[in-house]
């Protein structure tokens, strides 16, 4: 049989996915996976390599219950054929928290820069996204109730520093008002 234009090809990956198909095989963890082979730098553009057909899958889900890998064909999009690879839909079990993946990522770069001559860490990220991330990632009742616990004290500081008024009566920047009380004398007529 010859290659003709009507062979279909491999389609362009979703970054997301509703659908609620999850594949039969076990999940993936990140743990077990090569650090650089998880690209977790924007969460919501999560990616990492599949273990079947070895290329880049972004992983759906990421502000849901359940990750998994969005469906896809095994080689690249519009070139290679259609060939559906048996990791599409397969869940992603989040391990490892992203900042210790980022943690690994950074010691095996270290590792490899003994190696090679320059090497690329990810920026990091604030813990105030770190934060919301594991809220979302954690989007159960009791880990809405666990975030207000958190940050009630927060909000009952800002609260109070908001009733409080200065201490004295000076203002705190600018000149300083004269304090003495000043007597002046009529002119002698
Ligand atoms: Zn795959």
């Amino acid at each position: 049989m010859s290659i003709t234009a009507a062979m279909p090809t491999a389609k362009e990956r979703p970054r997301r996915t509703r659908t609620k198909r999850v594949s039969k095989l076990p999940a993936i963890k990140l743990s077990q996976l090569l650090p650089s082979h998880i690209d977790l730098r924007d969460p919501l553009k999560a990616v990492l390599v599949c273990g079947d057909c070895e290329t880049w899958v972004p992983i759906t889900g990421m502000q849901s219950k359940v990750q998994k890998l969005v469906p896809h064909h095994t080689g690249k999009a519009g070139v290679a054929a259609a060939i559906h690879c048996r990791s599409s839909n397969r869940r992603v079990e989040f391990d490892m928290t992203i900042p210790e993946w980022r943690q690994v990522l950074t010691d095996a770069v270290k590792e490899a820069s003994s190696r090679q001559a320059t090497a690329v860490l990810p920026k990091a990220f604030s813990p105030q996204t770190d934060r919301t991330l594991r809220a979302r990632a954690e989007r159960t009742l009791a880990g809405r109730l666990a975030d207000w616990d958190a940050v009630l004290p927060r909000v009952a500081d800002a609260d109070k520093n908001r009733r409080a008024i200065p201490a004295g009566d000076a203002p705190t920047e600018g000149a300083a008002v004269p304090l003495d009380t000043l007597h002046p004398q009529r002119p002698a007529r």
